[in-house]
């Protein structure tokens, strides 16, 4: 499968799909620590028996903890900062009912395989081969892998700026996007919403008297999603809902979680201020919106990036496949990192269905991107 580069590349598919296999049946949900470090001791071993240095953080709050895994070059040299997140979105659970690892030609199905497990497999296959052939690459490479970046790296930003501040150059693996482009800027704007609306409980039998607030929510819903345009790349998604307490109860109370992604400032605020402004359609019922906005600072294509990639590009040229790179939604650690040094994202395998139940890679794209990754640990710097 690694057609026109199986001689110029030391990684064979069947191994790497192997590998991510085993991350992907080590579930990993960003709120359940435990399992969180269970793949963190696999990865811990794994970078003992390869001979890299490590630092492994506890976890808090809740979290899972984080692990520093360094090339045994370079000391304490400002280096490339590889920064890998272990969590994913789905329960634990997911594997052996709506998504179990499944192969169809040439898509590997999985919970996290795509987002991100594919690409923090793929680096860290490229970092363990560079030390076992003795490399070095020409900077130290420092491989950063977290426990909560579906949450918004609550308790890891601060490793992750720490680290970012000392590194020369930023490598993300987040999936490619778009048929394997990677991801040179995250701009625009995110927020969340917290909904409540409050009507009047009754007796279901005197539905007269009451006023629905899971009615008024339902209506709420279809004008909140009406608001995201595709074309611009604004998403608007009512992600959690609940209310009433019982069949027999007209609901006095409902409630929803939104969140919201914008492609620039201009229209983050906008749709903010939209949201902001919903009222209800009954006036016996109130509605309560509160708003916040994303923490993760936008990340622009700067010259250093705009060079970054066309070493990227040209590496990827020389491998035999042409890279492109694309605009992402905010939303990843590279917007914690791209303040501080030249970062590029979406270094993981193609596939499709990040968060959802048809979660995928393409199996042909492992190779390549693994190659790629082994190609700029050793000629950066
Ligand atoms: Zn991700």
């Amino acid at each position: 499968m690694n057609d026109g580069i199986s001689d110029m590349t030391p990684f064979a598919t069947q191994a790497l799909l192997d590998e991510v296999k085993t991350w992907v049946e080590i579930e990993s949900p960003s709120i359940d620590a435990v399992a969180v470090n269970r793949l963190m001791d696999k990865i811990e071993a794994d970078a003992n028996a390869a001979g890299a240095s490590m630092k492994r953080i506890p976890g808090r709050d809740g979290y899972g903890d984080q692990l520093l895994v360094t090339s045994p070059w370079g000391g304490e040299e400002p280096g490339v900062l590889v920064v890998s997140h272990v969590d994913t979105v789905h329960p634990v659970g997911t594997l052996t009912r709506e998504l179990p690892f499944r192969v169809e030609g040439d898509i590997a199905y999985g919970p996290g395989i795509y987002d991100m497990k594919g690409g923090a497999v793929i680096a860290f296959a490229a970092l363990r081969h560079l030390i076992r052939v003795g490399g070095p690459g020409k900077l130290p490479i420092r491989h950063l892998f977290v426990p909560d970046e579906e949450v918004g790296s609550p308790t890891s930003r601060e490793l992750i700026e720490e680290e970012a501040r000392r590194a020369s150059y930023v490598l993300v693996t987040e999936p490619a996007r778009d048929g394997g482009k990677i991801v040179t800027s995250r701009k625009g704007g995110t927020a969340t919403f917290d909904l409540t609306v409050t009507g009047r409980s009754e007796h279901s039998l005197h539905p007269k008297n009451g006023r629905s607030a899971v009615r008024e929510l339902a209506r709420q819903i279809l004008e909140l999603e009406s608001m995201s345009d595709y074309d611009t790349g604004l998403t608007v998604n009512v992600g959690v809902i609940g209310g009433g307490t019982s069949t027999s109860m007209v609901p006095g109370h409902a409630y929803a979680k939104i969140s919201m992604s914008a492609p620039d400032s201009e229209i983050t605020e906008k749709t903010i201020a939209r949201v902001l402004a919903l009222k209800s359609n009954d006036p016996d019922v109130t509605i309560e919106i509160t708003a916040e906005r994303g923490r993760r600072p936008g990340y622009e294509k700067s010259p250093e990036i705009e060079a970054l990639f066309q070493h990227a590009r040209g590496l990827a040229a020389e491998i035999g496949f042409v890279l492109e790179g694309v605009n992402g939604p905010i939303g990843g650690d590279a917007n914690f990192t791209a303040q501080f040094a030249p970062t590029l994202d979406g270094m993981g395998p193609d596939g499709k269905g990040a968060h959802g139940l048809q979660e995928q890679i393409s199996i042909s794209s492992l190779v390549p991107r693994a190659t790629l990754l082994l190609r700029l640990f050793e000629t950066l710097g």
